[in-house]
């Protein structure tokens, strides 16, 4: 029986979802990269890319399309979404990829993009600040078909997933043509064979020599997956040119977390301007902090206890701000950074403190906290659960806490929430 099947489709489905580009609809956790620089990770390993170059100023643009020298240039503005192509700018300009042979108009359009917000169908609906394009040759292109590899956990491995029907949502392919999407089991100790990338090459429409050279692209794609501790790797379009080449149009690569310690030069291209800021000044301190929209501020540690919390405070007729996890091993100093970025942060009016001690000890929350309220001039109600470990010592610590803390432990009651609740 032919190996293009193995996986339930379905699985693909639910793949190609739960890997999404529209990382800013949902907290980040995952490396990511800008186009520009999954195509720099590709080009450096013999994979097939355009000519660019990197802009963040309309001037900038300008210049790099004149060095380019191409005969058609590509702009591409750089957001960690997909969709750019039919997104709309705030400036008005319509469209995040465009196609011109005149640099100066390159320069035009990158004004209009630099700067402002574009919005896709996998951006929220103010969309996401541009703050680089990417300045490419353009190639014609005579055929679009869609190439990705990733890690599946029906299939325990990695598998390369196509279709010869590229360039638009592979979701939408998936729904209406399944058979058109084609997948290649690829055993993680042997690698990926010939004779799958030529089969996924030949699925994908590749005809003649275009055969062997897209097989070529396939398996330096793998490579590179493997390499890099990619999780996904996504290229739509993977397309060919009518004068017979096969290039990677588009790049989305997303990389394991796990693997930071032996991929340091990757994640330290980490590109962390679409972050709130908040988000990133927790990151540094080593905080999970995840931002919502109402007014009481969530300290847990612990995603479960976190959405338990949160939940709480729904309840009882409140809206959590935020939630901000300390996580396991956490220091005192920690704590007392974690208050001072709640107390900034303007639409916090109350915080909630539901901490179990297990791995962390409540007297290392505690003395975290007290030293906060001392210093920070905490202006907002503090309601504090201590549960756990060192709990007795941490009643005392919150109790030589002047009078800041409002209600602790037993005490925090449901009317103390809804007064935080204000
Ligand atoms: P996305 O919309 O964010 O997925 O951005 P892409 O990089 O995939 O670009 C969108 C579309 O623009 C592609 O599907 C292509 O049809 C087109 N496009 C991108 N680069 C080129 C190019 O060099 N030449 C031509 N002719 N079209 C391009
Ligand atoms: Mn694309």
């Amino acid at each position: 029986p032919s190996s293009n099947v193995v996986c339930e489709r379905g699985n693909l489905l639910h793949h190609i979802m739960i890997v999404p580009r529209a990382v800013q609809l949902t907290p980040r956790r995952w490396l990511n990269l800008q186009e520009y620089q999954s195509k720099k990770l590709m080009s450096d390993n013999g994979v097939k890319v355009q000519r660019f170059f990197v802009a963040d100023s309309a001037n900038e643009a300008l210049e790099a399309a004149k060095r380019l020298n191409a005969k058609e240039i590509v702009l591409k503005a750089q957001i960690l979404a997909g969709g750019r192509g039919k997104g709309v700018f705030s400036s008005g300009l319509k469209g995040g990829v465009h196609l011109t042979k005149d640099p100066q108009v390159v320069g035009q359009l990158a004004k209009q993009m630099i700067g402002y917000n574009l919005a896709t169908k996998q951006t929220p609906k103010e969309g996401v600040k541009v703050n680089k394009v990417m300045v490419a040759e353009a190639l014609d292109i005579s055929r679009e078909t869609y190439l990705a590899i990733l890690m599946d956990r029906s299939c325990n491995g990695p598998v390369l997933v196509g279709s010869p029907q590229g360039g638009v949502d592979i979701e939408e392919v998936a729904a209406s043509n399944p058979e058109l999407i084609f997948k290649e089991e690829i055993d993680i100790i042997e690698g990926i064979k010939d004779s799958q990338a030529q089969r996924m090459a030949e699925n994908l429409g590749f005809l003649g020599p275009l055969k062997n050279q897209a097989a070529d692209q396939i398996k330096k794609l793998y490579n590179l997956f493997l390499k890099i501790d990619a999780t996904q790797v996504e290229v739509n379009p993977f397309g060919e040119t009518p004068g017979g080449q096969v290039v990677c149009f588009d790049a989305k690569i997303n990389f394991d977390d796990n693997a930071e310690f032996r991929q340091k030069d990757i994640f330290a291209m980490d590109d962390k301007s679409e972050n709130e800021p908040i988000e990133n000044e927790a990151a540094k301190y080593d905080l999970k902090y995840i931002g919502l929209d109402g007014n009481i501020a969530c300290f847990v540690n612990g995603a479960g206890l976190a959405m338990a919390t949160c939940d709480i405070i729904f309840l009882n007729g409140g809206k959590p701000a935020n939630f901000l996890d300390l996580g396991g091993g956490v220091k005192e100093a920690q704590v007392y950074q974690a208050f001072k970025l709640l107390t900034a942060d303007p639409k916090v009016e109350a915080i909630l403190v539901n901490i179990f001690g297990g791995i962390v000890n409540c007297a290392i929350i505690a003395n975290g906290i007290t030293k906060a309220c001392r210093e920070l001039e905490l202006k907002v109600p503090l309601v504090v659960r201590l549960e756990g470990e060192l709990q007795s010592i941490s009643t005392q610590e919150t109790e030589n806490s002047h009078g800041t803390v409002i209600a602790f432990q037993e005490h925090v009651t449901d009317r103390n929430l809804s007064k935080c609740a204000v």
